[in-house]
């Protein structure tokens, strides 16, 4: 069966809070926008348990934060399709072609807001035993391990945040980190600091995951002193960073040496009339109030490309683009 053909004014690709948020924007501009959903409706706000640092959000679950801006979205007229883009042609101008399992998008413009994933540790075993023992969410796994022992290897705030939350489960939580010291904000270590089920293991790697069906132990070396253990445990949560989710736009946005999407302050791409806005785009910041944010202003440049098409007046003010020559020569 062939796929169905839809003309849009925008497409947004990605539903985390940069893509609701630009969502929310463009409904409310009258600009009807849909947007792809992806693999994870939420992006990774909907995998953590506790979101504590979202202003007027004092506690709750990142999956209620995100239905409550998806409900948002949709009240002014947000449309969201459950499926994920396979593929793109952005290269030759609006409208651009976005394609999902179902249908093909032409959409005037795009707002790239594909999040990012979790990286792996690339270590034997680490394949083998994803889904039995191996993890890169607590929030989804943590109950299968009940009054068992767990590793976390990362030490920024995922790790650290993580770690805190299996220990409503877990009998220990040993944290392995390749440093002296976490990366993590001085809040969250003091809670770790203070947990009595987390305990560290400082300058120290992981360099193998040993089971039988599933995890039994890891294998740690110290990278001062070289010595080496075999570290029995249950469980091994992987919280090394992320990598921006950047397949489909390969060779068509330009994309710095870590392939995060380039934008300017604008949040304008290197095609015209693709904008691109949360962790696709920012190897910096990446919390949910800098994802919306950007996912505003991305919104508010894709509605002003779209009206000075129509209406031939040029879109970006003059300051604006005096404000990106500076940048640039800086
Ligand atoms: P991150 O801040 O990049 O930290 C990654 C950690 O993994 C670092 O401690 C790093 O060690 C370690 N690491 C990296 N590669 C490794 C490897 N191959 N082997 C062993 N260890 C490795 O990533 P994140 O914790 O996922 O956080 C990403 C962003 O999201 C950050 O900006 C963070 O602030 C934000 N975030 C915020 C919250 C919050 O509640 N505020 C929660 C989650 C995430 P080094 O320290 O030695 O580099």
């Amino acid at each position: 069966m062939e796929n169905a053909v839809k003309n849009e004014k925008v497409i947004i690709i990605g539903s985390g809070p940069a893509g609701l948020t630009a969502a929310l924007y463009t409904a409310r501009a009258n600009l009807s926008p849909v947007v792809i959903v992806g693999p994870q409706f939420g992006g990774q706000v909907s995998l953590t348990h506790e979101i504590e640092n979202y202003p007027g959000f004092p506690g709750g679950t990142g999956p209620e934060l995100v239905e409550t801006m998806r409900m948002q979205a949709e009240k002014f007229g947000a449309r969201l399709d459950m499926d994920v883009v396979l593929s793109v042609d952005l290269t030759h101008g609006s409208p651009f072609t976005v394609k999902t399992g179902n249908t093909e998008y032409h959409a005037e413009s795009v707002i790239v807001t594909s999040g990012a994933s979790p990286r792996l540790l690339n270590i034997p075993g680490e394949q083998q035993y994803t889904g039995r023992g191996v993890s890169y969410c607590g929030t989804c796994d943590g109950f299968f391990f009940k009054n068992k022992k767990v590793v976390v290897v990362g030490g920024g705030d995922s790790a650290v945040k993580e770690s805190l939350f299996l220990t409503k489960f877990a009998t220990s939580v040993d944290i392995i980190h390749r440093r002296d010291s976490l990366r993590a904000e001085p809040a969250l270590q003091e809670r770790a600091r203070a947990n009595e089920k987390i305990h560290f293991v400082w300058n120290t790697v992981a360099e193998q995951i040993v089971g039988e069906n599933k995890v039994k132990s890891v294998q740690l070396r110290n990278i001062v002193t070289g010595a080496t253990q075999d570290y029995p445990t249950d469980g091994v949560f992987i919280f090394v960073g992320h990598d921006p989710n950047n397949s489909i736009f390969d060779n068509q946005l330009k994309m710095d040496e870590h392939g995060y999407v380039i934008t300017d302050n604008l949040m304008r791409t290197s095609i015209d009339g693709v904008f691109a806005a949360g962790e696709i785009q920012d190897p910096l910041w990446k919390q949910v109030a800098t994802s919306v944010g950007q996912g505003c202003a991305a919104a508010i440049s894709a509605e002003q490309w779209l009206s000075s098409r129509e209406s031939g007046i040029p879109d970006v003010p003059e300051i604006c683009e005096a404000m990106q020559e500076q940048a640039n020569r800086s």
